[in-house]
């Protein structure tokens, strides 16, 4: 189907935070395949397990136990400091799971009618027809109703207008969760400040409304802290990933806290492919991987060089330059698009967000001599504009 815009290059091969076309040419990649390939291209360990485990069995039911997903769940809910997980295949049936969560949490607790999710204009957060009513721009809410029900929108921002309407949206009455991306990810690679996760914290904690963060983009140290939200000092009731978790193999998992590890039970909630033993033996190599101190720190490291290097530029064709750790936005004038391409053509692969922002999402494996080079292509192309 013709459901993506694609770009005029095949790629065949990738090595590393390299990534070559059918004709050999190699390319940079800023992308990560959209924060999935966090490890880079054909990571040694990555490879050695999904071959292992291709040899050993791909696949038991969920009827039984499988000790590689044992593993892998026990060392997810212990990175994330939650008590709970339920494993998926995707970010948007990851959110879809912590949609029943908050449901169910609020109809078992306080009955029919408080089943309302709020969550923010400008968010993203998956392509169901549940998930395309939870993600906040109206241009996702066409063409494919009746959608469903019960989203409510508020703007983010720090501001004491955006704090104001964020208190009176979570009404204790009608309102089972609110739903954030701690850093926009699709919409515009826009970090939450500080005083709104913590108002809204405040708000959920005080009226027993869930807090759900969806770290599909901006979780797994994207930031530099496994969690986003946990950048934040708070304390989350439910928590989704995907993306980068399989290091390239499908994987999505909804994450739960005290409150919330024992809503779902038998028979509410399952997946035929979740908790594959391929994608929980590559979920281990990327989890052994991120998770260390040091590692975090110089996924920071290495963003805050992008970030203070572009801004050192001071190029005209440059309005605002904004991130964290290797998650990066850059506003441009002109046309985003553009850019895209004409880095493609040059060799590096980036993103946008928005008309007007290119998105990086380096590989965390990328060095500082990749870096280098990719800052000095992109300096190239946006000197010109
Ligand atoms: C990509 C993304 C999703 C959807 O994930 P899929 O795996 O494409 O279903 C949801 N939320 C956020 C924040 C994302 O970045």
């Amino acid at each position: 189907m013709k459901t993506y815009n694609r770009l005029p290059v095949t790629f065949a091969r990738g090595e590393g935070a390299w990534l070559f076309d059918t004709a050999g040419k190699r390319y940079l990649d800023w992308t990560s395949g959209i924060a999935v390939n966090c490890l880079g291209h054909a990571y040694g360990p990555l490879v050695e397990a999904a071959r292992q485990q291709a040899g050993r069995a791909l696949h038991v039911c969920n009827y039984y136990d499988a000790e590689v997903t044992t593993v892998f769940a026990e060392k997810l809910v212990a990175a994330a400091g939650m008590k709970a997980v339920f494993l998926a295949n995707s970010g948007a049936e990851a959110n879809e799971g912590a949609c029943k969560i908050a449901r169910k949490y609020s109809l078992q607790k306080y009955g029919e009618g408080r089943h309302t999710i709020v969550t923010l204009k400008g968010s993203f957060h998956g392509r169901t027809i549940t998930t395309l009513a939870a993600t906040g721009q109206d241009a996702f809410h066409k063409d494919f109703g009746p959608f469903t029900e019960g989203f409510v929108y508020v703007e983010d921002g720090g501001g004491r207008a955006e704090i104001e309407a964020l208190d009176k949206a979570l009404d204790r009455r009608t309102v089972a969760g609110l739903f954030i991306e701690a850093v926009r990810g699709e919409g515009g690679v826009i970090p939450q400040s500080e005083a709104f996760i913590k108002a809204a914290a405040a708000f959920c904690a005080e009226r027993d409304i869930l807090l759900m963060f969806d770290e599909i983009q901006c979780g797994l140290g994207r930031t530099g802290t496994f969690l986003a939200c946990r950048g934040y000092g708070v304390e989350p009731d439910v928590v989704t990933m995907a993306k980068g978790l399989g290091g390239g193999v499908p994987v999505g998992a909804v994450l739960a806290g005290e409150k919330t590890a024992d809503v779902l039970g038998p028979g509410d909630h399952g997946s035929t492919f979740g908790g594959n033993l391929l994608a929980a033996a590559c979920g281990i190599v990327v989890l052994d991987t991120v998770n260390r101190p040091a590692f975090l720190a110089e996924i920071v490291r290495k963003g805050d060089k992008i970030l203070d290097t572009i801004r050192s530029w001071k190029l005209p064709a440059v309005t605002a330059v904004r991130g964290k750790g290797l998650m990066i936005g850059v506003d441009i004038t002109g046309d985003a698009h553009d850019v895209m391409v004409g880095a493609l053509q040059q060799g590096l692969l980036i993103l946008t967000a928005g008309k007007q922002t290119l998105r990086f999402l380096p590989p965390y494996i990328i060095s500082d001599k990749e870096i280098d080079e990719g800052l000095t292509l992109l300096k190239g192309i946006l000197e010109k504009r």
